[in-house]
């Protein structure tokens, strides 16, 4: 096996070649170029992965085929072991899975609550609903402790950003003042490991792991609401990093007025800093979310997809994302690049079908007809007029593309075609949308105008 290490990077590259072979470049880069080979060693193969969603992916759509072509590089059997890097750490998951697994899972979680280096302030797009907030988390994290801005509090509903935010303060401080010592974790951890430091009774331990820190920055401070103990012993956190000008940003999901249950000792506390909110982004601000997030993983996903999920999901960029992998998902599933058609399927549930607005041929035709200035007799008439021919091929290319028509269905809406006349006529316009960017930008337009 010792062998099999030492090429294992020779070996990977073989199979990789084989699986690009077999599924859409699409799905082979979202899903097998990210995996890193580490180790091969007793007939299993470590592999590392991007996070706990593409080992689940990975693992049910793939691994037949990665085993495979590994009996085949290799002459045996070789099973697969996944490595997920959370952060810094990682997290050990087998196929076969064993419960003992579940225990080493739980296990790294706990000792890493580390930042997640995806939330920065570069990935984090600026919007009127979140301007004033990224501007005061920079302010803090290029002088934490310095500003006026001590406690800072970031309030807003869920899956706006505010985990996001405080990330990215404690990964700018980590990036430029590696001296200040960070203390990230959410408030249900405070709490757990308060509690568990009553059971232990190392209470002094907790004290000086949660005071020793130059920056800390708590997520969901709501969750302390009604545990009066551990409030008690957060407050006491609080002042003793307060007095010593130690930077402290905390999260929560409502203005803290509105937080019920907490001792008002510790909400006049967190009132004499800054509160800012993130609210819920607009339209252009989504659109420029999505194209990030797409962007960042190197995604090419049509405009318009982009904008159909973000004119639907309104409250929750959360649920956008989702959304996205959703599409990724079917994408690799089907095996099939990402259309408008693809996207439909994949979102139905999620978005209901108007948001695909239901189109007919019918309807493609009269768009098409009053977009390019052709009359409905005549697009679907006999006519060879050159610019009547292209818009013919187009407004047919747009019923599969947009509708799913079949070939028949199709000709016989344009005068009683014949299918091969369709297909002719989807090929011309994709091979010319390819070579000629102007008419693939007319072709997009059109689009866009019958979506609207
Ligand atoms: P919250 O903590 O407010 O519930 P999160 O910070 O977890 O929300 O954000 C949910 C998701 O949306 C994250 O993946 C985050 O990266 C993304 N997100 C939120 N706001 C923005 C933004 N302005 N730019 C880029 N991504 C964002
Ligand atoms: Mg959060």
């Amino acid at each position: 096996m010792d062998n099999l290490n030492s090429s294992l990077k020779k070996i990977w590259d073989n199979l990789k070649d084989d699986i690009r072979d077999v599924i859409t470049e699409q799905a082979f880069s979202t899903w097998i170029e990210p995996i890193h080979p580490v180790t091969i060693e007793d007939k299993v193969l470590t592999l590392e992965v991007p996070s706990q969603f593409y080992y689940e992916w990975i693992d049910s759509h793939y691994q037949p085929l990665i085993v495979e072509s590994l009996k085949e590089a290799t002459g045996e059997v070789i099973h697969l072991r996944y490595s997920v890097v959370v952060g810094e750490t990682r997290q050990e998951n087998e196929t076969t899975k064993l419960k003992q697994n579940t225990t080493s899972i739980s296990k790294s979680y706990d000792s890493g609550s580390k930042l997640n280096k995806r939330y920065s302030f570069e990935s984090f797009v600026e919007g009127s609903n979140n301007q004033f907030a990224k501007a005061a988390a920079i302010a803090v994290a290029e002088s934490p402790g310095q500003t006026s801005f001590n406690p800072l509090l970031i309030y807003g509903g869920v899956g706006l950003g505010k985990t996001h935010l405080l990330q990215a303060i404690g990964n700018h401080v980590l990036n430029t003042q590696n001296e200040n010592k960070i203390n990230y974790m959410t408030s249900e951890k405070f709490t757990l490991d308060f509690i568990t430091s009553i059971q232990k009774s190392s209470t002094a331990e907790f004290s000086r792991k949660y005071r020793n820190v130059d920056i800390l920055l708590v997520d969901d401070i709501q969750f302390l609401q009604k545990k009066e103990q551990t409030q008690e012993q957060f407050f006491h956190t609080f002042n003793e990093l307060y007095q010593q000008g130690k930077q402290i940003v905390l999260t929560m999901d409502r203005h803290p007025n509105e937080l019920y249950g907490l001792k008002d000792r510790l909400l006049s506390r967190f009132q004499s800093g800054l509160i800012v909110d993130v609210q819920a982004p607009n339209l252009e601000t989504r659109i420029a979310i999505l194209q990030k997030k797409a962007d960042m993983d190197n995604l090419d996903i049509p405009y318009e997809i982009l904008e159909i999920i973000a004119i639907n999901i309104k409250s929750n960029i959360r649920e956008m994302e989702g959304a996205l992998i959703k599409i990724l998902a079917y994408s690799s599933l089907y095996r099939s690049d990402i259309t408008m058609e693809l996207a439909q399927k994949a979102l139905k549930e999620t978005l209901g079908n108007s948001a695909f607005n239901d189109l007919t041929i019918d309807d493609i035709i009269k768009r098409v007809s009053a977009t390019l200035n052709v009359p409905e007799g005549k697009l679907i008439g006999k006519g060879r007029k050159m610019e009547i021919v292209i818009a013919r091929q187009i407004a047919m290319y747009l019923c599969r593309d947009m509708v799913g028509a079949s070939l028949v269905n199709v000709g016989l809406h344009f005068g009683g075609r014949d299918h091969t006349t369709v297909i002719h006529a989807c090929k011309t316009v994709k091979k010319k949308m390819k070579e000629n960017p102007e008419f693939s930008r007319k072709v997009k337009n059109l689009k866009n105008h019958i979506i609207v």
